[in-house]
């Protein structure tokens, strides 16, 4: 009994703690480039922040000193409220910044000054969301039509061949099929345009690859469900009408 309790406590403990998040607060005296910055706690110690989230382009490339400048805008010299998400492999704090009510993080992938981090941050629909916006209305890094994603450029991946024969498709090295709607289209390490993927290839689960927006596999399940719906409440119907009948 008193065991059984003691592991509830050790989990309680656990969960807690994994809960409570470690906030910063402090002035950002330094604005390194689009997604890193240094916060001066009250101390007089500082603590250099990677913004959660987002990847702004890297020095070699473009878009990467507008991107520095808007987050200086941002954030330089403000108090900054840093929500410490975890560490990197640097020690370095990898955190939600904000200033004021400003979501900094945020703000940078809506002005089209960062990308959505996505393997680090999947879950996060609003950082999606703003990315997809702000490529739809082609601002800042998306002005470019197949701009390379900071996390491949670090790779190695450098702007693609034109596609001469316009291929309607991208297969990255690793056999995933996007389309020209794709903003992986022509920008992935060592690829290649093509009109024929291979049936080894995978399609993009951001675009669809080779599947067409016209036959999606959902419509077909929503079918059968109402269908079924249908066919559950024709009965109920009916003896509701007959009952209506018997008393009249
Ligand atoms: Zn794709």
């Amino acid at each position: 009994m008193t065991d059984s309790l003691r592991t509830i406590l050790i989990l309680f403990t656990a969960v807690a703690s994994l809960l409570r998040a470690e906030t910063l607060v402090g002035q950002c005296t330094h604005v390194a480039d689009g997604d890193t910055l240094t916060l001066t706690l009250p101390d007089k110690s500082s603590e250099k922040i990677r913004l959660y989230g987002i990847d702004a382009p890297e020095k070699q490339q473009e878009y990467a000193e507008e991107a520095k400048q808007r987050l200086t805008e941002l954030a330089s010299g403000k108090e900054i409220r840093a929500v410490v998400m975890n560490r990197d492999r640097y020690g370095r704090a990898v955190a939600k910044v904000y200033a004021g009510k400003t979501d900094v993080c945020l703000a940078m992938v809506s002005g089209g000054c960062a990308w959505h981090y996505v393997i680090y941050a999947p879950l996060d629909v609003d950082l999606a969301e703003a990315e997809t916006l702000a490529a739809a209305q082609k601002w800042g890094l998306w002005q470019h039509s197949h701009p390379i994603p900071p996390w491949e450029f670090r790779k190695g991946a450098r702007p693609a061949k034109p596609n001469e024969h316009n291929h309607p498709y991208w297969v990255t090295e690793s056999g995933r099929i996007h389309n020209a709607r794709c903003k992986y289209f022509g920008t992935t390490q060592n690829g290649r345009y093509t009109a024929q993927p291979q049936a080894s290839d995978s399609n993009c689960r951001l675009c669809g690859g080779t599947v067409t927006s016209e036959s999606p596999s959902f419509p077909t399940w929503w079918n059968i469900l109402l269908l079924i719906l249908l066919l559950g409440l024709l009965p109920l119907i009916l003896l509701r009408l007959l009952l209506i009948r018997a008393r009249g």
